[in-house]
């Protein structure tokens, strides 16, 4: 047995925290570390933002959790304002992303349902995709790693090349009740749907009246240069998962909807115990505060354009360890010639905190508050650790 009292789901890097402020992880002996991985895009507004320590603080000295037997005025407010601002017409909270695609799963199947059509179950999936690590999500994701040893996989996913419109055609069956997609690939490797491609889906749903149901869980909030990723292509879906950046680091997650889509989840079909309490609310309004200020998204993708161009200057000056920028706004990724996980080992001896991603890719998702300093600052920081796996490189062979 190991030292460990936890499960070893996890191979965690041999680090630890005492605290964050803005950009920066400290260490217990007061190491800095550049953080451009934000929790996985979670830390949106960076560590310890003073507008989300305030919204949390206050709220957990008036009151914590009611369930959902009462109202509760934060997601009735925090749920106008996401529906303000998108699609949407009904918002169901939850603690997690996976949740929120249960939701929108569940909320695409009892559509048909209220229908009349209970034989329209299954979605459509995309190779490469991530969905989160219930029985469900692994199954919509299709990664064989994740659905291996865990029994029958759960039935009602059918899975699709990326961007293989002709496949996809193919598989929408009398059974097909939605397509489920990431407008970009988050895990698969920073891979964007090009807009004629989620132009396609909407045509394909809207013809065959199937659900189109997007995954903004990594995407959402402002990570890509708009509140949403889907309105760079102008295709609107009728579902829609978040989670991730809506919290700041508070678990929240959310599923919204159209009216129409959300006509079969009716009083007691869906449920949470802590989807939705008083506490992820203040703190998700208080993102939405400051997301939603004028020139917020302006700003980030300002900060943006600077990260892809010094990227790409990096990628011309290493091409043995780099191949090319990818992403947008904040959500960038870097394909890389030499093992990712070498890669971020190396940024990691710069003090610069990245995630791998499939595809050989590294995910840059600094919080969407880091300064233009600390760009050029991450930047400094990849090129030193480039020059080490060159040196490293030629030394090998
Ligand atoms: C992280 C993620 C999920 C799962 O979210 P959890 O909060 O870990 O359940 C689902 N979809 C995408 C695209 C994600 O990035």
């Amino acid at each position: 047995m190991s030292g460990s009292a936890l499960f070893e789901t996890f191979a965690r890097a041999p680090l630890a925290f005492d605290r964050g402020e803005g950009s920066w992880l400290v260490t217990e002996d007061g190491e800095r570390y550049l953080d451009f991985a934000a929790g996985i895009a979670v830390n949106s507004l960076g560590h310890s933002h003073p507008k989300l320590v305030a919204a949390l603080t206050e709220q957990a000295a008036k009151l914590w959790h009611v369930s959902n037997l009462y109202e509760i005025p934060g997601q009735e407010r925090l749920g106008a304002r996401l529906v303000e601002n998108s699609f949407a017409d009904r918002v169901f909270f939850t603690n997690s992303g996976a949740e929120a695609l249960e939701c929108a799963i569940k909320t695409a199947r009892r559509y048909h349902y209220a229908k009349g059509n209970p034989q329209r179950f299954r979605t459509i999936t995309f190779e490469g995709a991530f969905h989160g690590r219930t029985l469900a999500t692994i199954a919509a994701g299709g990664q064989q790693k994740y659905i291996d040893g865990f029994g029958p996989k759960v039935d009602g996913f059918d899975q699709v090349p990326f961007g293989d419109v002709a496949a996809l055609e193919n598989a929408i069956g009398p059974e097909t009740a939605a397509i489920l997609i990431e407008p970009i690939q988050g895990e698969g490797g920073i891979r964007p749907v090009p807009a004629a491609f989620m132009q396609k889906l909407r045509a394909l749903c809207d013809q065959h009246d199937l659900m189109l149901i997007l995954d903004e869980v990594q995407t959402g909030i402002g990570r890509s240069g708009k509140l949403f990723t889907y309105e760079w292509s102008g295709v609107s879906p009728d579902i829609m998962a978040i989670a991730k950046g809506i919290g700041g680091g508070f678990p929240l997650g959310a599923c919204l909807a159209t009216e129409r889509a959300a006509m079969g989840m009716t009083a007691g079909v869906h449920g949470t115990t802590f989807g939705g309490n008083p506490l992820a609310m203040a703190v998700g309004n208080a993102v939405l505060d400051v997301v939603l200020e004028d020139g917020f998204l302006q700003a980030v993708n300002d900060k943006a354009l600077i990260a892809k161009q010094s990227l790409a200057s990096v990628v011309d000056e290493f091409p043995e360890i780099f191949e090319e920028v990818r992403g947008s706004g904040l959500l960038l990724g870097l394909k890389c010639k030499v093992p990712n996980t070498a890669v971020t080992a190396a940024l990691r001896d710069e003090k610069l905190l990245v995630v791998p991603a499939g595809d050989n890719v590294i995910r840059l998702l600094p919080p969407l508050t880091v300064s233009d300093e600390e760009i050029r600052d991450a930047v400094a920081r990849i090129h030193a650790a480039a020059t080490v796996l060159t040196e490293a490189k030629k030394a090998a062979s």
